[in-house]
């Protein structure tokens, strides 16, 4: 196993982790991260472009386009994209957690709680006796706006939420057991003091349209997460980790987008894109089953190159990054890994590889980043899950089936995947950055 390394002085606000913290803590949801990456490319000179209308696309231009708030893809237009091909990174924007229930909101016992459905494989006892924050979309009607409704997004940083646990003289046998929590009648967030005669459903949709700043009749749909409210944190004696909410795959789409700002023209068309619902199997309009990326891949050849062919060649001569987060080593349970391929925090960007193809990785793949890794000077390391331990997936092998692009599943490691506050090291985002923005010359 590689050893870990300690940043050589402590990381300051310029550090590309702190920006990461920075970055994460104003996306408590799919749609502020978003609008996050979207913020930080439009500085770079991305310009927005919709679906609904006819693109007129520049060689070397930089665009981007947004699916329903939730998915986004940014490039920069090649030279010769039906030759040179696609370097792509993908990513997802979302992460599991709890939503409240569309009609949620209920009174009992003299208290307001907003009842929440789970969303994809959280680790729900850490949910618990944590301070959490609503944040997300509230969809309002708008006469102006296409179609009549317009997207607001909201946090509601002052109206915390909270799954307060149990005593242990009511559950003796927590330590034992493990903290169960029941998925139906245990996910009610604790809101208010109430009281029985009050009307809980317009008591919560008054704090909801004050947060979207709409009158209540003009709300008409929401989703909402239930997130972490506490900032993301440097820990350890030399600060070289950090905790925050949503490492998994946050990092990666931020990473990736700084990487995209900075991409410059090239023979190749330099493309980021970030699904939704990875989480819950990619299957939607957003996810990296849809048809999103091959649209606006086919737009884009289409573009420069009349000839039939044009989409499968450029997608034959194209890379794909699956950037998506892995399992760091965790020195209390070392049972869980294969030490031949575990991995170590602030050690390096990893390949990840599945023989059973949950990771899209194969030898050419795994020969094609070793190059960039070395030409970027970057540490790699390689994961294998252990082999009687079930492996996760990503959106790689989706992208490779579907579209037909050499992929690489990629990530930098981290703790607690899928916990409600997640660990890593903060060294790895930098040389993830390092890695992709090579890709891209
Ligand atoms: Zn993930």
């Amino acid at each position: 196993m590689p050893a870990a390394k300690r940043p050589a002085k402590p990381p300051t606000e310029n550090s590309t982790a702190r920006a990461l913290l920075n970055f994460i803590d104003a996306s408590p949801s799919p749609w502020h991260a978003v609008a996050a990456s979207q913020t930080q490319l439009q500085a770079a000179g991305y310009k927005l472009l919709h679906e609904r209308e006819t693109w007129k696309l520049k060689l070397g231009g930089r665009y981007m386009v947004v699916r329903d708030d939730a998915a986004l893809i940014a490039f920069v237009v090649g030279k010769t994209t039906a030759d040179a091909g696609f370097r792509v990174i993908g990513a997802h924007t979302d992460s599991p957690g709890l939503r409240v229930k569309t009609k949620g909101a209920s009174a009992s016992n003299g208290y307001l709680r907003l009842a929440t459905e789970i969303y994809g494989g959280p680790i729900l006892a850490t949910f618990t006796d944590r301070d959490l924050l609503l944040g997300g979309r509230v969809i309002v009607r708008d006469k102006n706006a296409t179609d009549g409704i317009r997207t607001v997004l909201v946090r509601l940083d002052e109206a915390l939420v909270r799954l307060p646990n149990l005593a242990i003289h009511m559950n003796r046998a927590v330590n034992e057991d493990g903290l169960k929590v029941h998925k139906h009648t245990g996910l009610n967030l604790l809101l208010a003091t109430i009281d029985d005669k009050q009307d809980a459903p317009n008591a919560w949709l008054a704090l909801l349209s004050k947060a979207a700043g709409v009158a209540a009749a003009d709300v008409l749909g929401f989703d909402l997460c239930a997130v972490d409210a506490q900032p993301g944190a440097f820990f350890g004696q030399h600060q070289e980790f950090i905790a925050v909410r949503a490492l998994d795959n946050l990092a990666s789409c931020h990473a990736a987008t700084l990487a995209m700002a900075d991409a410059a023209p090239a023979a190749h068309t330099a493309m980021i894109a970030l699904f939704d619902h990875e989480e819950v199997g990619s299957q939607s309009r957003t996810g990296a089953a849809g048809t999103f990326m091959q649209e606006v891949m086919a737009r884009i050849v289409a573009s420069s190159s009349p000839a039939t062919d044009a989409m499968a060649r450029a997608v034959a001569a194209s890379w794909h990054l699956s950037a998506d987060m892995a399992h760091a080593f965790h020195p209390a349970h070392t049972e869980c890994y294969d030490p031949l391929h575990a991995l170590v925090v602030n050690a390096g960007v990893a390949i990840k590889i599945n023989a059973s193809q949950r990771y899209a990785t194969n030898a050419s793949g795994e020969a094609f980043v070793v190059e960039l890794a070395r030409k970027a000077k970057v540490n790699l390391q390689k994961y294998v899950h252990r082999a009687d331990l079930a492996c996760g997936s990503t959106i790689g092998p989706i992208n490779a089936a579907r579209l037909g692009l050499r992929t690489v599943d990629i990530g930098t490691p981290m703790w607690a995947m899928h916990s409600c506050r997640e660990s890593a090291g903060a060294l790895d985002q930098e040389n993830y950055v390092r890695l992709m923005q090579r890709f891209f010359v």
